[in-house]
């Protein structure tokens, strides 16, 4: 299902980010940078080399990628022509500033995208794998947060939060449907 909020459409669908079509894909990385498991795995597997590469540099130059932080790093062999990698929180309770730190992902990349030029972009459902985060309060904070950076900057055309698995699809038809 898809919305239309200002210029921009936001739609929900179901599947594996590494197929996206759009500008841009955002990772859910860890702060080493240096890939891992779940979509983190995946993207790098897809997209090759050059995407480590660019990590590696990125590292080389300011250290770890704190937790709510961004970074950009070309495709590679995706059909995207960048990624986004962040961090997001660990979830340990709801008492450490998850939920904070879960939008600044959510803003961080949405500001990188813009100052880029990037006018289309998917969004995996950031911390509610490995990292345990609720699967409803991370929508929440998910949907909330992109359209309140989208009712202010008109540049981005396209969000497309892309869930994996069945639950999160859910959440999400549920949530954006609420949105007038
Ligand atoms: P985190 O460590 O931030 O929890 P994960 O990769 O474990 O990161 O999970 C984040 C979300 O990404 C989960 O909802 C998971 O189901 C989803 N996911 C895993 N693989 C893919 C993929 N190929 N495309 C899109 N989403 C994926």
């Amino acid at each position: 299902m898809d919305k239309k909020i200002n210029q921009t459409i936001i739609e929900v669908i179901k599947g594996n980010i590494t197929k996206s079509q759009l500008d841009c894909i955002v990772n859910a990385a860890n702060t080493s940078l240096l890939g891992g498991g779940g979509v983190d795995g995946a993207i790098h597997r897809v997209g090759g080399k050059a995407i480590l590469d660019e990590c590696i540099k990125i590292r080389n130059k300011q250290g770890n990628c704190p937790v709510g932080e961004a970074v950009i790093t070309t495709g590679g062999n995706l059909k995207a022509k960048y990624v986004i990698h962040t961090v997001g929180p660990v979830w340990k309770g709801g008492k450490n500033n998850e939920a904070e730190k879960l939008k600044d992902c959510y803003m961080n990349c949405m500001k990188l995208a813009q100052n880029n030029h990037i006018r289309s972009i998917s969004i995996p459902n950031i911390s509610t794998g490995i990292y345990s985060y609720p699967k409803v309060e991370a929508a929440n904070i998910a949907i909330q947060s992109v359209i309140d950076f989208i009712r202010r900057n008109k540049s981005m055309l396209h969000v497309q939060f892309v869930c994996f698995d069945e639950e999160n699809y859910e959440i999400y038809e549920e949530k954006l449907k609420r949105y007038a």
